[in-house]
């Protein structure tokens, strides 16, 4: 049955960043397919607030609020081991949490470089290697890190972030060439300009709006709704035996010049 592929039901799915936006949406897909979901991000009363909305939207849903910052390691550790411990292990991470920051190369200072290189970059090394260790232990498990079309494009002002969401997309090929063997499957998701609090000043501004309503082909800013069943189909059986890749969901962008 086709539909059983899909069927989240008996996997626990941790969704980093998810007290909001594209991870919060991604999270309630997962949900509605079956999983356990572990919402995440570092405001405890946004993720308890997410937490509540969940379990009103999807009631046969399980699902719990977990706080820690992506860029601590020892946050991250103590958190993967407290959710293992009670749930059994994580069968789907999603590497979501990420920002930007917006500003030249010349006036642009390197602790804020290093700071989203962190946030967007080394947060998917230090959170997906210490969720793989139980992975490999069980020999299966879904990894999908979040990219950007500023994996192949890139923009002025955005330059900590093009460089981290590049290299994010070739750390998915080296995270598949250390763990596929093992029964992993690491891809990549990479939305197009989506209407989110991150973007909400490129929302705001008309004409850059009517810019990336006018470079994609579709027409149209992407929804986070639009990332479901990408998100879906990765974590899921139906994706067996797709390894390393990265699904644009971009409406078109970076298909065209
Ligand atoms: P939002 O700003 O709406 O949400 C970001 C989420 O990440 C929040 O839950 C935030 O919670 C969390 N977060 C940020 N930093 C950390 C951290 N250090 N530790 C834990 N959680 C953190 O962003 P979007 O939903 O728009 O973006 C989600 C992902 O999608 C990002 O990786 C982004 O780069 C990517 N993306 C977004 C696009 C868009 O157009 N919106 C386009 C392409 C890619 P809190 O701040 O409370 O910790």
């Amino acid at each position: 049955m086709v539909s059983e592929l899909f069927d989240l039901s008996g996997r626990v799915a941790l969704v980093t960043g998810s007290s909001r936006g594209i991870g919060n949406v991604v999270a309630t897909g997962l949900a509605e397919a079956g999983a356990t979901v572990l919402l995440n991000g570092r405001d405890r009363q946004r993720v308890f607030d997410a937490r509540d909305a969940l379990r009103a939207a999807v009631p046969q849903a399980t699902c719990e609020g977990v706080c820690f910052d992506v860029t601590d390691e020892t946050a991250v550790a103590e958190s993967v081991a407290e959710i293992n411990a009670r749930h059994g292990g994580i069968d789907i991470l999603v590497n979501n949490a990420g920002f930007q920051h917006r500003e030249s190369m010349f006036d642009l200072s390197v602790e804020d470089w290093e700071t989203v290189l962190r946030t967007d970059l080394t947060s998917a090394f230090i959170v997906g290697r210490t969720v793989a260790r139980g992975m490999v232990h069980r020999g299966n498990g879904k990894i999908i890190n979040v990219c950007s079309v500023q994996t192949e494009l890139a923009r002025p002002s955005i330059a900590p972030y093009a460089a981290a969401k590049g290299a994010l997309r070739n750390l998915t090929r080296a995270m598949t060439a250390e763990w596929a063997g093992h029964g992993l499957q690491i891809n990549g998701i990479a939305p197009g300009y989506i209407a989110t609090e991150l973007t909400s000043t490129l929302v705001a501004d008309p004409d850059f709006s009517d810019w990336v309503t006018g470079r994609t082909p579709a027409g149209r800013w992407g929804d986070t709704g639009d990332l479901v069943g990408p998100a879906v189909f990765l974590a899921s059986d139906a994706s067996s035996f797709v390894n390393g890749q990265v699904v644009f969901v971009d409406g078109g962008m970076t298909a065209v010049v």
